[in-house]
């Protein structure tokens, strides 16, 4: 837990407007946005009451169970478009670090990934690079392709070759490209980051951004839902937006998933600062602000939702995020860097696991697409038969690795 949180101290009688918040919200009473907000904006001394009502919550549709997948993380490319003023990964052609990664370093990462028992390779990628850099068409042609997208299934295929589970991030796709990834992979993802325009405005980190136009993301999640595609999306708290448009962007997730159902999981994801961004001197969010984002995630979208939270990003905090609700820690990777926050390192599964079970948690294992979704028509018939080998071999593995010892 952080050192300025004391949600295990005496209880204080809470604010009569964030009772009634908490209480409405809790019974699904009407009213919702506004108590929503209440909540977030709620004082340090009525924490520990939203961090209650949610972890029951999470409680009664979850148990006291935390997943995790097991991931190899592979940057396919780190050429993009935009230009997010708090990203470390993108890179023009040219530039020190430039990369896009050939098929043999593919194939090599993944077998080596799946020698330490990972499941999940996440591609994950820069946005339209082929929409900005002659170089870079170049270099797809040179592979074979006439697109990134392209030359992603083609890496996933690699993926269920070696046996790994391909879940991609690359930005926003058409329907077309959606289509195309869905038979080689699980699930796909996109942060919707924020839904609030305003962080396209100058001046503001998604002003060079145009693939951060929330109009676009909404879009692109929703036509996930109508190809039925297990997806995973999220907000990114720190770049500038209010508390009002955590919850509004909360609750734009919470309509998609109404609508389709395909939404398998939801990250709380917190800005980091870096030396080398435009942002360097940003402050980041408090452990106090994500743990209410968590709250109040988890009230908004319900008991059945899988809320997550990166461990690497919060490496002191892990007792609060379980407390705040969470049910899964995402992916950790035995084998590569979290290419977006190089800085922070996958905390050791086995300590992650100890720090569970002294909150009374058991830390498990998951594939890249959630048992709810296995056994439905969301996952791609040719998916089938990896994805139930997958899920057998987790079962004994975890008995193994995470017995106390
Ligand atoms: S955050 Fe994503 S879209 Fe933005 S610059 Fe970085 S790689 Fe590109």
């Amino acid at each position: 837990m952080g050192a300025d949180i004391n949600v295990a101290g005496r209880p204080t009688t809470p604010a009569p407007e964030f009772a009634n918040a908490l209480r409405r919200l809790t019974n699904g009473e009407t009213n919702a946005i506004a108590d929503a907000y209440a909540l977030i904006r709620c004082a340090d001394t009525d924490l520990p009451a939203l961090l209650a009502a949610a972890g029951a919550l999470r409680d009664t549709h979850k148990g006291r169970t935390v997943t995790y997948s097991r991931k190899a993380f592979l940057p396919i490319t780190n050429l993009c478009r935009d230009r997010c003023t708090y990203c470390t990964f993108r890179k023009d052609p040219g530039d020190t670090g430039a990369w896009t990664m050939r098929r043999d370093e593919i194939r090599d990462w993944l077998t080596r990934a799946q020698a330490l028992g990972c499941k999940e390779a996440l591609m994950c990628l820069g946005d339209k690079p082929e929409a900005a850099f002659p170089e870079y068409r170049q270099t797809l042609h040179d592979l074979g392709h006439a697109s990134t997208i392209g030359y992603v299934r083609e890496a996933c295929e690699i993926a269920l070759e070696v046996g790994l589970l391909p879940h991609t991030n690359a930005g926003v796709l058409a329907a077309d490209e959606m289509t195309a990834l869905r038979p080689v992979n699980v699930s796909l993802g996109l942060m919707l980051e924020n839904v609030t325009p305003r962080l396209r405005a100058r001046g503001m980190v998604h002003q060079n951004a145009p693939d951060k136009e929330p109009a676009r993301r909404l879009e692109m999640i929703a036509e996930a839902g109508r190809l039925r595609i297990p997806f995973t999306t999220g907000i990114l708290l720190g770049i500038g937006e209010t508390p009002e448009e955590r919850v509004d962007s909360l609750f734009a997730i919470a309509d998609l998933h109404a609508a389709y159902g395909h939404v398998q999981e939801v990250i709380i994801q917190n800005f980091r600062a870096k030396p080398e961004i435009p942002l360097a001197d940003a402050p980041e969010p408090t452990a106090a602000e994500m743990a209410r984002a968590v709250a109040v995630a988890r009230l908004l979208l319900g008991g059945a939702m899988n809320i997550q939270a990166p461990p690497n990003l919060s490496p002191n905090d892990h007792r609060l995020l379980l407390r705040a609700g969470i049910n899964d820690w995402g992916g950790i990777s035995p084998l590569t860097l979290d290419y977006v926050n190089p800085e922070a390192p996958w905390p050791a599964i086995v300590a992650l696991a100890a720090t569970c079970a002294e909150e009374g948690f058991t830390l498990r294992e998951r594939l890249a697409i959630y048992p709810e979704y296995v056994h439905s028509t969301f996952l791609d018939p040719a998916l089938a038969a990896p994805v139930n080998v997958l899920a057998s071999t987790i079962t004994r593995e975890e008995i193994h690795a995470l017995a106390p010892s």
